[in-house]
């Protein structure tokens, strides 16, 4: 991009591109919902319940799977984006080429020493996780494995926690609401 964007043009070129690039994804929930809706309520999450208004860490969590879940390399971030966007979604971004059981635990120790604003994106990512075990789960999950999704996006979000007290509490209230439907 040649020309500097305002907060808002950010904000809506990282929806437009994400869109783009997710536009052959669904969820692997049974609602079969659009991937995009995924990383858009993230960035909504931060906004409304976080008061994040900064717009590089709110493009950032619009773009948070483009890595991990396209062909998007972090180069073409940098590119259309900037340095410190690119950056971030590298963070808070899996290696896929790991064993899913390496990738998990990586995940807990990545976010756990992350940046503080990577560490808001995956705790709003959990948040939207955990919530969706219970309104939107995979169609060939048990209740087990239900279950131990929430294990493990607790242990992330305890490495996330701790900078922002609304988006923690809102974590806490998912993940007890998860529970509470789980048991
Ligand atoms: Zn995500």
């Amino acid at each position: 991009m040649t020309t500097k964007l305002s907060d808002l043009g950010l904000v809506l070129a990282a929806a437009h591109f994400s869109a783009d690039k997710h536009r052959d994804q669904r969820r692997k929930g049974s609602r079969n919902t659009p991937y995009i809706n995924h990383p858009l309520e993230v960035a909504e999450r931060l906004n409304r319940i976080g008061g994040i208004e900064d717009a590089t860490v709110l493009a950032a969590a619009i773009l948070h799977d483009t890595i991990e879940d396209t062909e998007t390399t972090a180069a073409e971030l940098s590119r259309l984006f900037g340095a410190d966007i690119a950056a971030l979604v590298e963070e808070v971004s899996d290696d896929k080429d790991l064993h899913w059981r390496d990738r998990k635990r990586l995940e807990i120790e990545h976010s756990a020493q992350a940046s503080p604003a990577a560490r808001l994106i995956k705790l709003s990512d959990k948040t939207s996780n955990v919530a969706d075990t219970v309104a939107n789960p995979p169609g060939d999950w048990t209740l087990q494995r239900r279950r131990d999704y929430l294990t493990f996006a607790e242990k992330v979000a305890d490495g996330c926690r701790g900078l922002n007290g609304q988006l923690d509490a809102e974590f806490d209230r998912i993940l007890a609401e998860a529970r509470g439907k789980l048991r």
